[in-house]
């Protein structure tokens, strides 16, 4: 019996070992993910819901991401109904385990209302906005993983200070720019607090979430807009069809006008994993520079 036992044992334990287990720290965007790995130690496995490309307004989970957020231990979300399929399945996993919207910390005088009970949920290109959501996150953080408080109130500090130095300097460069170049035109309202931060006009086709349709009037007056402020460039976004953006440079044509269509911004999600603009730093420096250009 004993000699069963003494052979039966490593099989339970590889069973055991074999277990489904899930991720530590599940993100829904590539952009709150960003967040958590800055702050975290890289022995903390931090996986995003939903990879580049992809738009967070439209996104519905399968099944598979059910499972994946019913095993993961700690589940991050932008909120503001960013995630505005998953609204329910958050609130069903918040009864089990933690789940923390980045927007927590933010009061309603720092967002931005687009309607009765409507709150743009694009925050995080505010990078100063995003440091305050980043420190909280980070308070939150300490709390789920105890064992590595001190490394991530380091990590937070570093963080703070590189989010600070790329707003100010981002913010230094174009305020040299005059007033009357200052715009952008994208596929979608994604850039008002970037816009508000960095006193920069901005216009999206479509309305805060792409689920939003545009019609002839929004096409025809932005490209009024584009007109009017001899803007060279148009901008496509990587997590939105660039098919309104393509439609509205032809607009401006017929309207004897002329726009180029610029490099995709990074919007919604951030760059694939393992380039510069996987993080949001990266990212807001690739976007910054190609808006710079635009304006030159
Ligand atoms: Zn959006």
């Amino acid at each position: 019996m004993k000699t069963l036992i003494k052979l039966l044992l490593p099989i339970a334990l590889l069973v055991s070992c074999e277990a489904p287990k899930g991720v530590e720290v599940l993100a829904t965007t590539s952009v709150v993910a960003d967040a958590a790995r800055q702050l975290l130690p890289p022995e903390v496995e931090v996986q995003a819901l939903m990879q580049s490309n992809i738009d967070p307004h439209s996104y519905k989970p399968i099944e598979r991401d059910v499972h994946t957020i019913n095993t993961a231990k700690i589940v991050l979300h932008n909120g503001l109904h960013l995630e505005g399929k998953m609204t329910e399945i958050l609130e069903k996993v918040s009864l089990n385990k933690p789940v923390y919207a980045m927007s927590e910390p933010l009061s309603s005088s720092e967002l931005i209302n687009v309607g009765p009970n409507v709150v743009d949920p694009h925050i995080w290109f505010d990078l100063k906005l995003w440091e305050r959501c980043v420190r909280e996150l980070a308070v939150f953080l300490s709390e789920q993983f105890p064992e590595h408080r001190a490394i991530i109130q380091n990590n937070s500090e570093a963080y703070s200070a590189e989010l600070l130095i790329a707003h100010n300097t981002f913010y230094n460069q174009s305020s040299k720019v005059p007033d009357s170049l200052r715009a952008i035109v994208t596929a979608h309202d994604a850039f008002s607090y970037f816009g508000r931060a960095y006193n920069i006009q901005v216009k999206g086709l479509q309305g805060i979430s792409t689920a939003a349709e545009f019609g002839v009037k929004d096409m025809s007056s932005t490209a009024n807009f584009i007109i009017e402020t001899g803007l060279s460039t148009v901008f496509t976004e990587t997590s939105v069809n660039s098919k309104s953006i393509e439609a509205l440079k032809e607009a401006v044509e017929q309207k004897g006008g002329r726009v180029s269509l610029g490099k995709p911004l990074y919007s919604d999600a951030l760059g694939e994993q393992g380039t510069t603009e996987a993080s949001l730093i990266g990212a807001f420096t690739y976007n910054t520079t190609q808006i710079l250009n635009s304006w030159k």
